[in-house]
């Protein structure tokens, strides 16, 4: 079975959330279930650099200039297909933001092209390869079974999964004919959006299946606190909508070979996990406190991830004899507040303003808690590492939080199978009693130890989830696939899209 994924970040070449790791451990684990995976990029400045065994597969123009797709690899060996389009592209810094740290201004183009090139790419197959199923990820790749649909009279089938509904992927009305969009679309009922064109409501309207990462999540979707005004359109599509879960590469989280570690442990031999804390905290400017219950965050600041929360309980955790050591970046307000936390608290508040791949996993290592206050969450993969390094996770009940943590209540410490803390409502006071239910536990080594003991237990890998991937792309290939498609109102409409 051949599948194209279709996304606008993939770990290692780029990464700016979960969207990446999941995109490159999905691909690399859908290997075993008998997946021919190659993923569309476009080819960002750091992609260029990175990607081996590269060689042109096509060329052609794509909105009014020329581009090509480069078949290559990556370090991992993952079969990357690369769309270069120097107008679109070759940029610096993030994939999404100009030098300003504004989005953009032209996107919404920049990515109707990726959708554009994975679509020319399955109706081509310019090296002999084509798909058997599309797989798109979050707005950046919504237009693809659109521009499929206008192009193909029999495209394959295309699943889309929401990696996060707060992304609209908005643009002008005015540039459905400029983008080669079906004018017919431009209603309720296709990709109009509250009188603009979102690319994330193409991907939820036109694919054939949706998939998002938790089965909370799934449920939270349809409902108007969670659905970011797509609510409605994913009640109507609740037929074909279902939730799995993340799982975590565990080749890059694994506390027995983490070369970002200060020392190896795991839950058999867990001494490294001592020297690891006292690596988190010279390294973050902390008393070498033996005592402290230490936790960590590592985090974009952004209202979604519930910092400002955090903010506003730290006097508790200072109160409880806690540290913090915050890794984040994000709105500058948070950074502000944080820095000044850290001033405020000298040798108990650790914080960096940075994104630093090596110094997360060295967090994970050492910390004794990781905390995860999101207000809303539609997986978390921090969470999952915490648990695969017995770093116990403090969490929001909600999406795939609720999903991934068994909370240390009575009846299941009691059982034996409690992994973390959670709590609700998400608010400073529900947080301050988790991080007093935290300290409590930790004050206990053997309550403490129990949890660890679960929390690594857990299976937090790809296989289950990739196998639930694997059975969804088989059942669509091998069967009628639209069992609600009157919802989706999927026209094959022409538009010169290739
Ligand atoms: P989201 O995708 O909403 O940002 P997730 O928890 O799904 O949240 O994934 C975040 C990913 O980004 C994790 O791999 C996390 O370790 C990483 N990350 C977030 N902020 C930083 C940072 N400042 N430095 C290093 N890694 C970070």
């Amino acid at each position: 079975m051949n599948v194209l994924m279709v996304a606008s970040e993939c770990f290692p070449l780029v990464k700016t959330g979960g969207l990446a790791d999941v995109v490159g451990a999905l691909s690399g684990a859908l290997q075993a279930f008998g997946c021919h995976v190659r993923v569309m990029l476009p080819y960002y400045p750091a992609v260029a650099t990175q990607l081996r065994e590269q060689r042109v597969i096509s060329a052609f123009d794509l909105f009014g200039a020329p581009a090509s797709m480069i078949a290559a690899r990556s370090e991992n060996k993952l079969e990357i297909v690369a769309l270069d389009a120097p107008h679109l592209y070759d940029r610096p810094g993030s994939p999404y933001l100009d030098p300003e740290g504004r989005d953009w201004s032209d996107n919404h183009r920049r990515f109707a092209a990726l959708a554009r090139a994975a679509a020319r790419l399955v109706v081509t197959s310019p090296d002999g390869w084509s798909a058997d199923v599309v797989h798109c990820h979050d707005w950046q790749s919504g237009l693809t079974p659109v521009y499929l649909a206008a192009t193909m009279t029999a495209a394959p089938p295309v699943v889309f999964t929401i990696h996060n509904i707060a992304f609209p992927g908005l643009c002008a009305a005015d540039e459905v004919e400029g983008l080669g969009l079906p004018a017919s679309g431009f209603n309720p009922g296709g990709f109009e959006y509250y009188g603009k064109v979102s690319l994330l409501k193409a991907g939820l309207v036109y694919s054939d299946r949706l998939t998002t990462v938790s089965p909370t999540y799934a449920t939270e979707l349809q409902t108007p606190a969670f659905g970011m005004g797509f609510d409605g359109v994913l009640r109507a599509r609740r037929a074909v909508l279902i939730g799995i879960l993340n799982g975590i590469d565990e080749t890059i989280w694994n506390p027995e070979t983490d070369l970002f570690a200060a020392a190896a442990y795991s839950k058999r031999s867990f001494a490294g996990k001592r020297v690891n804390r006292a690596a988190v905290q010279q390294n973050m400017a902390l008393d070498p406190d033996e005592a402290a219950l230490l936790v960590c965050v590592v985090s974009r600041l952004t209202n979604q991830k519930g910092l400002d929360i955090l903010v506003e309980a730290l006097p508790v955790l200072i109160r409880l004899g806690g540290q913090l050591a915050l890794l984040g970046t994000g709105d500058s307000e948070l950074e502000a507040m944080f820095t000044a936390a850290a001033a405020a608290y000298p040798g108990r508040v650790g914080v960096r303003i940075t994104y630093d791949e090596a110094l997360s996993h060295l967090l994970l290592a050492g910390a004794d808690a990781i905390l995860v206050p999101s207000r809303f969450e539609p997986c978390g993969l921090t969470q999952l590492y915490g648990l695969r390094y017995g770093t116990i996770p403090i969490v929001a009940r909600t999406g795939g939080l609720a999903d991934s943590i068994i909370d240390a209540n009575t009846a299941a410490t009691t059982a034996g199978v409690a992994t973390g803390i959670m709590f609700d409502p998400i608010d400073a006071e529900g947080l301050g009693r988790a991080l007093g239910r935290a300290a409590a536990l930790f004050g206990d080594p053997t309550s403490w130890s129990d949890l660890v003991h679960a929390a690594m237990k857990q299976q937090v890998g790809w296989s289950r989830s990739a196998a639930r991937y694997a059975a969804l792309y088989q059942e669509l290939v091998g069967s009628d696939r639209r069992p609600s498609s009157s919802s989706s109102e999927r026209g094959k409409r022409h538009v010169d899209a290739t």
